[in-house]
């Protein structure tokens, strides 16, 4: 335990200091002033733990008295929930409303009595001691909130994530899709479903072994990814290697513009793949539809279409693009 005894007298500082020793407590610091408090505390690397657990203040000070002394040393974020015990002369017992009103908890008459300095002292620490276990606990709720709302955040992440490619599950792009295509209903706007199945792979992975099969599922997710570039478009794994690209607002012009730009993109990536029938490297067969959606039309009538769509495009010789309607 740390105790600052604050006097101006010596022979007071003395006085107090030895009951202190005598009633078990080692740690005294001493200071004559309020300003040689405020010195010695400047002069120290910014705190971060409680540096003194209780002050014995002496009112009539040099310089600023005990009460501006205490207003002061609340305001000091580590001295908030130190308990400070006025010492006063009988003839200042005056002053003790506004010592009280400065945020001293106690007071005591100089002289004071042995055991009136014990038992108040041991009363005092016992409140700070309890003070100081009240902020720890809050600190560590604050800390396990904290904690919790990560782990919250990262699972509805992960929960809306598929875990190979990263692109979005199943389940968000269902979610995805009926909250815009609803929203495409009432705005009386285009939207276009674009469906991407990779060409012959289950002869890729026949031929480079499973493992390899989900690295390539990775590099056509992520070089599909870079086909799209508005913020509203949302990229799916939909299935083993069939991936869908949803894009609200976007007419038939737009989406084959987008289609085309991811084909590309797969096509650069030059995955090597021996056994597929359609080009020498891993290549989509894509399916993409477009509607105007009208007030009761479901949204499994524009997937069918993509899917149709695509169908039409692996039945043609893979390794292309088509459209419904087409
Ligand atoms: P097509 O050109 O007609 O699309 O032929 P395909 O072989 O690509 O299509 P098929 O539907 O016959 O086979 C799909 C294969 O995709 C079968 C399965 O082993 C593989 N597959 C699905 N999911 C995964 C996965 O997560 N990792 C790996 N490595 N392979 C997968
Ligand atoms: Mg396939
Ligand atoms: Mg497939």
């Amino acid at each position: 335990m740390n105790i600052l005894i604050v006097d101006d007298s010596a022979v007071s500082r003395t006085f107090l200091t030895d009951m202190l020793h005598e009633a078990g407590y080692d740690n005294i610091i001493q200071a004559e002033s309020m300003e040689e408090v405020f010195a010695m505390f400047s002069r120290m690397e910014k705190p971060t733990c409680t540096l003194v657990d209780l002050v014995l203040l002496d009112i009539h000070l040099p310089g600023k008295n005990g009460i501006e002394g205490c207003r002061e040393l609340k305001q000091i974020e580590q001295f908030q929930d130190v308990p400070v015990i006025i010492i006063s002369g009988l003839g200042q017992l005056d002053n003790l409303e506004l010592a009280f009103a400065a945020g001293a908890i106690d007071y005591l008459t100089k002289p004071p009595n042995r055991l009136e300095l014990k038992v108040r002292i041991g009363s005092a620490l016992k409140l700070k001691g309890e003070i100081d276990r009240r902020k720890a606990r809050e600190r560590e709720l604050l800390e396990m909130t904290a904690r919790l709302e990560e782990v919250n955040r990262e699972l509805r992440y992960r929960s809306t994530r598929d875990g190979l490619t990263g692109v979005a599950n199943r389940y968000a792009g269902d979610d995805f899709l009926s909250r815009e295509w609803l929203r495409a209903i009432r705005e009386q706007k285009e939207f276009s479903v674009i469906m991407i199945d990779i060409d012959f792979f289950k002869l890729y992975n026949d031929s480079h072994g499973h493992l390899k099969g989900d690295e390539c599922l990775k590099k056509v997710a992520a070089a599909l990814q870079r086909g799209i570039h508005r913020p509203a478009d949302l990229l799916v794994r939909y299935g083993g290697e069939e991936f869908m690209a949803l894009l609200p607002d976007t007419d038939p012009e737009g989406a084959l513009s987008v289609a085309m730009t991811m084909k590309e993109m797969v096509e650069r990536t030059e995955l090597q793949h021996g056994s597929s029938m359609a080009s020498p490297h891993v290549s989509v067969s894509i399916g993409i539809a477009t509607a105007r959606p009208g007030e009761g039309m479901p949204v499994e009538m524009l997937i069918a279409a993509a899917d149709q769509a695509l169908y039409r495009a692996k039945q043609e010789g893979r390794n292309r693009i088509c459209m419904a309607g087409d």
